[in-house]
């Protein structure tokens, strides 16, 4: 197999030949079909998240096909086309496990941070933590629904029952958001970067009544907002966005450092929280209604080779949507 490896933090990945693996016990070897390029990864390559496997490969959205069992997996068959997403193991035994909430598990194992990822010709698995896919829907367009969708939807249901709903960063995860809120009959609300009209043209494009500069206020109070981007300036500003009794959701894995504020920002029954990774119930529940809502996926396809091209064009936030890695086309290629 090949990957592009993670050898060192805050270094470009490299393309290296690794030999094939067996899947252990419980254990399903996926040929990667294609693997989503999560703002997550450029964490874990700059070092910001704690204790990173190393080497690692990265990657946490992907859509592949088993070639390997190991023994005693029964729920999945060969040849079956799956997910795996960001959480890829729990013990299911600590507290957290048995109350439910194994997306806070004391010794969890992350798909590309702390196993090896989809940056990938092949990925082994924990099957438990791989979803069945079926046949309907491209590759490409499912595997950003995998972590930007999946996450995002936890946010979404964290968020509570916001009529008025604003989305702070509209990169991945906002964008298929947009579209699921839309289709409840929500109202979204897109704030991106002060001048980016290109992005909050996008935002509309997709069903948002409003969109502008994340410095500024919309144009009413909202019931809550979700902030996607990593920028802890962000929490404040989005305090200020929401009405009394109003709830301000931090989706992701890292942000810096949030600024002093008032306490009248927070005054009023308003209520600040964050979402940490994934339940697999998560995953089954959005991966049945994504269909429902017929989500249109924005997506930049890139060779597996051209990895730190689109993680570079991810930070300098040069395309909209979701950035896909295509093993195959590489293969093709060569
Ligand atoms: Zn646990
Ligand atoms: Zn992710």
């Amino acid at each position: 197999m090949h990957a592009m490896v993670l050898k060192k933090l805050k270094t470009p990945l490299d393309w290296t030949e690794l030999p094939d693996r067996d899947p252990g016990p419980g254990e399903i070897r996926v040929q990667v079909l294609a693997c989503g390029v999560c703002r997550t990864d450029l964490h874990v390559v700059d070092g910001e998240l704690p204790d990173p496997k190393l080497p690692i490969i990265p990657g946490h959205e992907i859509v592949g096909r088993i070639d390997a069992l190991g023994v005693g997996v029964k729920q999945l068959k060969l040849g079956e086309r799956v997910g795996i997403p960001w959480l890829g193991h729990t013990d299911g035994t600590c507290p957290y496990c048995r109350m439910q909430r194994e997306n806070l598990c004391d010794h969890p194992l992350f798909t590309g941070f702390t196993r090896d990822g989809g940056y990938a010709t092949a990925v082994i698995a924990d099957a438990r933590f791989a979803f069945p896919l079926g046949e309907v829907g491209s590759d490409i367009s499912i595997a950003p629904l995998l972590c930007a969708g999946l996450i995002g939807w936890r946010s979404l249901v964290i968020a509570g029952d916001a009529r008025k709903i604003g989305f702070y960063g509209f990169g991945a995860a906002a964008h298929i958001l947009a579209q699921v809120a839309r289709w409840q009959e929500r109202s979204v609300y897109a704030f991106t970067r002060p001048g980016d009209s290109r992005t909050q043209e996008f935002a509309k494009s997709l069903g948002a009544v409003w969109a502008g500069g994340s410095d500024t206020a919309p144009p009413e109070p909202l019931d809550a907002a979700i902030i996607f981007a990593p920028a802890g300036a962000l929490v404040p500003a989005a305090l200020k966005a929401v009405r009394k009794g109003g709830r301000v959701v931090c989706a992701g894995i890292h942000m810096s450092d949030v600024p002093s504020f008032p306490y009248r920002s927070l005054w009023e029954e308003r209520e600040l929280l964050s979402v940490a990774n994934l339940t697999r119930q998560d995953g089954l529940d959005f991966l049945k209604l994504a269909p429902q809502v017929h989500i249109q996926v924005t997506t930049t396809r890139y060779a597996l080779t051209e990895a730190n091209r689109a993680l570079d064009d991810l930070r300098a936030g040069r395309f909209e949507g979701a950035a896909v890695l295509t093993p195959n086309a590489v293969l093709t290629q060569k």
